[in-house]
C-alpha cells in the first residue's frame, strides 16, 4: 500500500476528505471509479428530434440576458452562432457565467433540443468540440468536486503505482484478460470506447468473482462448522412466549421455531431475519437470547446507533431482566469506571447478554462463553468488525437482522452462505402508513397537513437531503428548512435539527428531547433512518424524495406508523415522480425493494454508501447479473480444483482468512 501523502499537492484536507470517502492509500484511490462516462461527441442535426439530447458548438452571437425569479434561482438566454444556424440557448442557474459568455466566445452546449433552434441547456464547456472526448463522471461527495477527483487521480496515476492480476490463470486465459495496470489506467483516462468496455468488463467480472469466491468458500465449508450443542425445553420457550404483552403474528412463531431448531442443533447457526420495518424482528431476537440464556451461553446483540443500542438495551430490561436475564449497555459513551466492571462480569460470566455499538468490537471485550452474536440492520456492519469479538475458543451462533430485503433470487446468489427467514406480515392493529406525493409548489398543502397533525398533539418527522452535498442543484440544506419551519410554527411548536456533522452526544440529545415530546418537530438528514421507535410520531415530510432510493424511503417512512393511530408520509418532489408513485401504492418492503433492485441494482438496497459487505467499486448487481452467474461458476470451478500455483495458493489464502473473520 502506498500512502496518500506520496500524492503531490493533495495536502491534510485533500487527505481528510479522502479518508471520509473510505479512501487510505493511493491504490485505493486509483480504485475509486467513474460510475460512468460522458462521451463527448458532436451530435448529427439531421437525425436530430424534438426533445433528444443534444451537443454542440458555436460563437456565442448576443450578449446574454439573466433574469432572477423566486429566491437564488436564474435563468439566462442568449444565441449560439454554429456557423449554420442561429439557436436560442437557455440555461438555469449558471447566470454567474455571464461575464464569460460575451459575444464572440467560442463553447460547447450540452442539452436537450427544445424546438428546431432552441435548446434548454444542461451544461456549457468553454472551447469547441476538438475531437471525440470521454469524460469519467466521478461521485461527488463530502465537497469534493468533479475537478479535484480528477487532479488527484491525475497524480495518483504518475506514481505508477503496480497492480497484480489476482484471478486465476486458467480465468485469464479464457476471457483473455488484460494486464490490470493498463485496466488501472484506461479506465480513468479512456481513449477508446471500444477498449473501455472490455476494461470495464474485466474489473466487474473481477470484482465479483472474488466475491463469489469468498461465498462459495463460506457454503463449502459451512456443513463443517460444528457449533453449540444445547438442550433447551420448548416449554420454557413457550411459556416465555405466553407471557409477553402481546401474541406473536404466525410468520414471528415461524421464525422463532426455526432459530430454536438452529440453536439445538450442533450445527452451526447462520441465519438471516429479513423482515420490513416495524415487522417485529426485534422480539425475536429477544427470543433467541432467552434460549441462549437457558443454555448457560452469553448473548451480544450490536446495533449500527447508540440511539438503537439505546433503545434495545431500555426493551431487553423491560422483557428479559424479569425471568432473571442480566443485562448491560456498552456504547462510545460509556464512562471508564463502568466499562471496567461490565468488561470484568463478561470475563467471569456474571452478564448474560450485552447491547451496545461499535464499542463492543474493541480488543479489549473478553468473553467468557459468548454462545449468541445478534447484528441488527446488518448491512450496516462490515465483515471486518465482526471478527474483533474475542472469545473463548467458542464458536457462537449467529442471527443477522436486516430490514431491507433482498429479492428471493439474488438472496439466494448472495448469501448463499446463510439460511435465510422472512417476515412477511405485520403485527395486527398497525394502520398502513398513508403516502402522498407534493411538489413544492404545494408547500402550502403539506404545511396544513403538518398542523392538522400537531394540533393533535402528535409530531412530526421532516427530512432534508444530506448537508454534505454540493448546493449546485439548489437543494435546500437543513438550516434552511429549519428557518422555514419556524416561520412556519416556531411560535406554536419547538423544532429541533439533526444531523451528521453533529457528535453522537448532541444527536442523542436531540432524540432524547424528541421522544420526550420537547421537541414536536424534528428536521433531520437520515441519520434517522435505522429503527429508531417514537410512538407519537405520525407523520414524515420528506423532501426533496427523488434523491432518495424506494427501499430507503420505505424505511424512513417506517419511522411513522408504529400503533394503531393512523399516520401518514409526504413525499415532496418535483422529480421522478414516476417513480416515486409506487410508494403512494403499496407498503410491502419486499415489492418495493424488487422495484428499487430492478431500477437500481445494488446500491440502495445495502445501505447506499455505507460500509458493509455488499458494496461493490464497480459492479451493479443487477446489470451485471449475468456477469455474476459466470463468476460464481468460474469460482465454484475454481474451488472444487484450485492448481498450485502462487495466484491459486494467494486466493484460497485470501478466503480462508476472510472466511475465520466471523
Ligand atoms: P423491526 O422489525 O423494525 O425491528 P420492531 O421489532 O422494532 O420492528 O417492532 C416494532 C414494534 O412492534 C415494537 O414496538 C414491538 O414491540 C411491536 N411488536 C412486535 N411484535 C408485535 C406483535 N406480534 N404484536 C404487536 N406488537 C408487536
Ligand atoms: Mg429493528
Amino acid at each position: 500500500m502506498t500512502e496518500l501523502n506520496q500524492i503531490k499537492n493533495l495536502g491534510i484536507k485533500g487527505i481528510s476528505i479522502l479518508n471520509k470517502m473510505g479512501i487510505y492509500s493511493v491504490e485505493e484511490l486509483l480504485e475509486f471509479y467513474p460510475f460512468r462516462y460522458e462521451e463527448l461527441k458532436k451530435s448529427d442535426i439531421s437525425t436530430l428530434k424534438i426533445n433528444d439530447k443534444i451537443v454542440i458548438d458555436g460563437i456565442v452571437e448576443t450578449t446574454p440576458s439573466v433574469y432572477f425569479f423566486k429566491r437564488r434561482m436564474d435563468r439566462m438566454t442568449f444565441k449560439l452562432n454554429t456557423g449554420h444556424n442561429l439557436y436560442q440557448i437557455s440555461i438555469f442557474n449558471r447566470g454567474f457565467l455571464k461575464p464569460k459568455l460575451m459575444p464572440g466566445t467560442k463553447i460547447t452546449v450540452i442539452g436537450k433540443l427544445e424546438r428546431k433552434t432552441g435548446i434548454t441547456a444542461y451544461d456549457i464547456k468553454f472551447g469547441l468540440i476538438e475531437e471525440e472526448k470521454i469524460t469519467p463522471i466521478y461521485h461527488t461527495i463530502y465537497g469534493v468536486t468533479e475537478k479535484q477527483i480528477r487532479r488527484w487521480i491525475e497524480k495518483a496515476l504518475d506514481l505508477n503505482i503496480n497492480f497484480t492480476n489476482q484471478l486465476p490463470y486458467f480465468i485469464e486465459e479464457q476471457y483473455h484478460f488484460l494486464p490490470k495496470n493498463d485496466c488501472i489506467k484506461a479506465v480513468h483516462q479512456p481513449t477508446d470506447m471500444n477498449y473501455l468496455k472490455l476494461v470495464l468488463r474485466q474489473l466487474k467480472y473481477e470484482e465479483l468473482f472474488l466475491f463469489m469466491l469468498k461465498m462459495n468458500y463460506l457454503k463449502l465449508n459451512k456443513t463443517n462448522k460444528i457449533g453449540l450443542k444445547r438442550n433447551i425445553p420448548w416449554s420454557k420457550i413457550e411459556e416465555f412466549v405466553s407471557k409477553l404483552p402481546f401474541p406473536l403474528t404466525p410468520d414471528q412463531n415461524k421464525c422463532v421455531k426455526v432459530i430454536f431448531e438452529d440453536l439445538n442443533n450442533p450445527q452451526r447457526m447462520n441465519r438471516l431475519l429479513q423482515g420490513d420495518v416495524g415487522s417485529g424482528k426485534t422480539i425475536i431476537s429477544f427470543i433467541a437470547i432467552y434460549m441462549n440464556f437457558l443454555s448457560h451461553y452469553q448473548s451480544a446483540l450490536m446495533a449500527p446507533t447508540e440511539i438503537l443500542a439505546n433503545q434495545h438495551y431500555n426493551n431487553v430490561q423491560k422483557i428479559l431482566e424479569p425471568w432473571g436475564v442480566k443485562a448491560v449497555l456498552l456504547t462510545g459513551k460509556t464512562k471508564a469506571k463502568e466499562k471496567k466492571e461490565i468488561l470484568k462480569g463478561l470475563n467471569d460470566g456474571t452478564i448474560d447478554v450485552i447491547i451496545g455499538t461499535h464499542a463492543l468490537f474493541t480488543d479489549d471485550v473478553i468473553y467468557k462463553n459468548l454462545g449468541l452474536v445478534i447484528t441488527d440492520e446488518q448491512h450496516r456492519f462490515g465483515v471486518n468488525q465482526r471478527s474483533n469479538l474475542k472469545n473463548k475458543g467458542i464458536t457462537p451462533d449467529i442471527l443477522y437482522m436486516s430490514a431491507t430485503p433482498i429479492p428471493r433470487t439474488y438472496a439466494l446468489t448472495l448469501y448463499g452462505d446463510m439460511d435465510v427467514s422472512s417476515i412477511h406480515t405485520m403485527p395486527s392493529g398497525r394502520k398502513p402508513v398513508i403516502t402522498t406525493l407534493k411538489s413544492e409548489k404545494e408547500i402550502k398543502d403539506v404545511l396544513t397537513e403538518m398542523y392538522r397533525e400537531l394540533k393533535l398533539n402528535h409530531q412530526v418527522y421532516v427530512i432534508a437531503p444530506l448537508i454534505e452535498e454540493s448546493d449546485k442543484m439548489d437543494l435546500k440544506n437543513v438550516f434552511e428548512l429549519e428557518t422555514n419551519m419556524n416561520k412556519a410554527f416556531g411560535k406554536l411548536y419547538k423544532i429541533g435539527v439533526l444531523h451528521g456533522k453533529m457528535t453522537n452526544q448532541e444527536k442523542d440529545e436531540v432524540m432524547t428531547k424528541f421522544k420526550n415530546n420537547e421537541i414536536q418537530i424534528l428536521i433531520s438528514t437520515t441519520v434517522i433512518e435505522v429503527g429508531v421507535d417514537v410512538e407519537n410520531a405520525t407523520m414524515m415530510v420528506i423532501f426533496d424524495s427523488f434523491r432518495f432510493g424506494l427501499s430507503a424511503l420505505h424505511q424512513l417512512r417506517g419511522r411513522v406508523g408504529r400503533n394503531e393511530i393512523q399516520s401518514y408520509c409526504i413525499l415532496v418532489s418535483n422529480y421522478e415522480t414516476e417513480r416515486l408513485k409506487i410508494l403512494t401504492k403499496t407498503n410491502d418492503g419486499f415489492k418495493i425493494s424488487e422495484e428499487d433492485f430492478l431500477l437500481r441494482g445494488s446500491g440502495d438496497l445495502f445501505g447506499s454508501k455505507q460500509s458493509g459487505d455488499m458494496v461493490f467499486k464497480i459492479a451493479n448487481l443487477k446489470s451485471d447479473y449475468s456477469l455474476l452467474l459466470k463468476a460464481k461458476e468460474d469460482s465454484e470451478l475454481f474451488l472444487k480444483n484450485p492448481s498450485d500455483d502462487e495466484r491459486s495458493k494467494f486466493l484460497i489464502n485470501y478466503v480462508e482468512k476472510y472466511s475465520q473473520l466471523d
